[in-house]
């Protein structure tokens, strides 16, 4: 049985600290490097209801992609809500760990996953990382469908490959556009805009797109793709839970740790429910 300091080490290995972006806070948030760790849980957000699901499943260890805290703070006091979540942890022994934008730019990273979820072929990175001389690493990427889709079909298999959301994926452009070349970015994607049209793909699949950089994305022809797909944030990055815990589990078989590892199915993306405007376009 490992303890804290080893699987820590691991999870390093993969996601070094130092590839995260200079605002990020990545690592070890909680957790004394000598315990032992049998039971890991991933998920996206380290919200109480993941902490919650962690004390019940006997974790040991939760790993999250989200940090708990991203700016400093004086209090971890349990009348705050992330100040609740530091105390569930301790009490219950649960360590956490936070791989965030050192996971994005990981290969295979988080739009590896995404790209994978929906069956796309990866070419290579949307925004490649200057310091990988491979040049594998980086943010977004650029994929290749197996077969022409219209955007419409596109867009369905997305809603059908991507967990549900009471999201769904909304779409920007000509619904029966023929797309073959794919941008992929989990979580919020406008940052990327130039780098998506420099690529000269035939859409982009990210998060959280807000009117006006998606409007005037849309206006730009000939220079932007012909479509724009928006999903929930957290169904954009849920798909790497699944292929860290993967990676997790062939280091463990490897070292004989023994490890029991587990990929939460909680949806935490904060939009519960959606009303459909009558007579609306679908
Ligand atoms: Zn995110």
């Amino acid at each position: 049985m490992p303890r804290l300091s080893e699987v820590i080490a691991a999870l390093e290995n993969l996601w070094p600290a130092e590839r995260a972006e200079s605002w990020d806070a990545v690592g070890t948030v909680v957790g004394d490097p000598e315990q032992d760790v049998v039971r890991v849980l991933f998920a996206v957000d380290p919200v109480q209801g993941i902490v919650d699901e962690a004390v019940k499943l006997g974790a040991d260890l939760l790993v999250t992609h989200h940090p708990l805290y991203l700016r400093g703070t004086t209090t971890v006091a349990a009348s705050t809500f992330k100040g609740r979540v530091v105390h569930s942890l301790i009490k219950n022994d649960i360590a956490l760990h936070v791989a965030h934008t050192n996971a994005d730019t990981a290969d295979p990273g988080v739009s590896d996953a995404l790209a994978g979820a929906l069956d796309l072929r990866v070419v290579g990175p949307l925004v490649p990382d200057p310091s990988d001389p491979d040049g594998r690493r980086g943010l977004g990427r650029i994929c290749e469908l197996d077969h022409p889709l219209t955007v419409r079909e596109f867009a369905a298999r997305a809603a059908e490959r991507l967990p549900a959301t009471a999201q769904g994926i909304r779409v920007a452009g000509d619904p029966e556009a023929t797309v073959r070349t794919v941008a992929v970015s989990g979580g919020s994607g406008d940052s990327l805009f130039d780098h998506v049209r420099a690529a000269g793909v035939d859409a982009f699949l990210t998060a959280d797109l807000r009117h006006h950089p998606a409007s005037e994305f849309m206006a730009d022809r000939p220079h932007s793709p012909l479509a724009l797909l928006d999903a929930a944030h957290w169904a954009t990055e849920w798909p790497w839970c699944e292929l860290a815990a993967a990676q997790l589990d062939e280091i463990s078989d490897r070292n004989g740790w023994g490890l029991r590892v587990h990929v939460s199915k909680t949806v935490t993306d904060p939009w519960t429910s959606h009303s459909p405007s009558p007579g609306a376009p679908n």
